[in-house]
Formats: C-alpha cells, sequence, structure tokens
C-alpha cells in the first residue's frame, strides 16, 4: 500500500484518483491551506471517501496574504471546522527571503503559535511547512513543550537541522527532491539519517500517482524492500494519527 503523505487536490473530476489506484497509491493525506481550500476539501471528501484525509490550517504565504482581521477570522473558523479533519495544517514558518516578505515574518510566528495552542486543544496532529527557519520552529516546538505527533512536510533542511526535529519525536516527509535526475546530495544525506520509523514520502502536488517511484528509489537508497519500506511508511501514519482503512 502506497500512501502519499502530502498532496493539493483541486480537481473533483476522478481522474487523479484512478491514476493513483492504478499505480498503487491508496491513501493522500491532504495540506490544508486556507478558508476556501478546507471547504472544498470537505467536497473532495464527500467524493473520494477513505482515501483522503483531510488537514487544515492556515499556510504561512496565506498568513502573509491576509490582513490581521481575516486572519482572526480564519482562526476562528479552523477551530469550528476541526473535528471534521484529521490533522492541523499545513501551518509553519516559511522564511525563503527571495520569494517571502520578510516585514511578514513577525506576523507568521504569531500566528504559527496560535495554531500550535489550537493542536493543543484539539489535540490534532500537526503538518509542518517550514523553509529556511528549521531553528526558530524547533525552538518554538521546544518552548510549547508539545506531546502531539506532527510531521515535517516536504523536508528541505541538511542533516544538522534534522536532529532536534527527530530529538522532538518529528515525522520526516520527502518529496521527490532526493530522487532528482541530477541527484540532491542534501536530501538524500537527509533521507539517510532520518530513522525508518519517522520516514514519509509525499508528491505535494496534485498527482499522487507520482509518489509510487519515490518509494522504489528510497527502497534502494536504504537497501530494504519496497514492500518493507511501504508497510513501515503506512505504519508511521498511523502513529501520526491518521486512520487507514486497510
Ligand atoms: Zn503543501
Amino acid at each position: 500500500m502506497l500512501i502519499d503523505a502530502h498532496a493539493h487536490i483541486t480537481h473533483i473530476e476522478n481522474g487523479w484518483l484512478d491514476r493513483a489506484r492504478a499505480s498503487g497509491v491508496k491513501h493522500v493525506i491532504l495540506g490544508g491551506t486556507h478558508p476556501e481550500d478546507w471547504i472544498q476539501q470537505i467536497e473532495l471528501k464527500k467524493k473520494f471517501g477513505a482515501a483522503l484525509h483531510l488537514n487544515f490550517g492556515l499556510h504561512p504565504w496565506w498568513v502573509e496574504k491576509l490582513s490581521d482581521t481575516e486572519i482572526d477570522k480564519a482562526l476562528v473558523q479552523l477551530q469550528a471546522l476541526l473535528p471534521v479533519a484529521e490533522g492541523l495544517g499545513e501551518i509553519g514558518l516559511d522564511f525563503f527571503t527571495d520569494k517571502r516578505d520578510s516585514t511578514q515574518f513577525p506576523k507568521q510566528e504569531a500566528v504559527f503559535r496560535s495554531q500550535i495552542e489550537i493542536a493543543k486543544v484539539t489535540k490534532k496532529p500537526m503538518v509542518l511547512h517550514v523553509v529556511r527557519a528549521h531553528q526558530k520552529v524547533t525552538q518554538i516546538l521546544k518552548e510549547s513543550n508539545l506531546t502531539l505527533p506532527f510531521m515535517i512536510h516536504r523536508y528541505s533542511g541538511n542533516v544538522t537541522e534534522l536532529k532536534p526535529y527527530l530529538e522532538l519525536g518529528a515525522f520526516i516527509s520527502f518529496n521527490a527532491d532526493f530522487a532528482s535526475v541530477h541527484g540532491h546530495e542534501k536530501s538524500k544525506k537527509a533521507l539517510r539519517a532520518t530513522p525508518q520509523d519517522r520516514l514519509l514520502f509525499e508528491t505535494d502536488t496534485g498527482e499522487p500517482a507520482d509518489v509510487a517511484p519515490l518509494y522504489v528509489k528510497a527502497s534502494e537508497l536504504l537497501g530494504i524492500s519496497s514492500e518493507l519500506l511501504q508497510e513501515k511508511v503506512a505504519e508511521n501514519i498511523r502513529k501520526i494519527g491518521y486512520t487507514l482503512s486497510s
């Protein structure tokens, strides 16, 4: 059984699910970004059922875009809708200064902290989006005395930045970077340094079928069978708190 640990399905037609199933993908964990997206996830779930796992959260890019009033409203809506979702995310910090507005970083941090408090109250596992802010995020997580499971989706840090996450119990999700044609050495090293009982794989796209080759490449890299790797990842997904029907 293959699982895509992080995807964004934005279309209601059957094509993506047929392609995913044909390549062995049974479960897709969605990443949530903003209120309209949460509502759309609920609609998708009505259509696609057990294959989809909902996550609602205010993504740092949206935190940057929305006004303070809109954010307050969104956080109220988030708490109201969360019982329907299995997890809270994606939330976190994106400090990639080439693309993000650094004057918004304090706002990102404040909204991230607010959403961690919501996770604690609702006891939902968290999906974290972290770019160029690994030290800050691990510091915030330590300060919040978190006991909830969480995953770092599309892990982009190095081996040194990985250690504090692992000490905090994080599950680490890798996208196609480690398997790219030119080989992404940093990602490969991070993948090898992640214990197999913390490993996840994701597309971060609308094509969960594309996760299949990642299991093949990773099993070669780790020297274990693809079947065993699939079992380990499924077990990890269950440990985070997602219900897998089969
Ligand atoms: Zn995402």
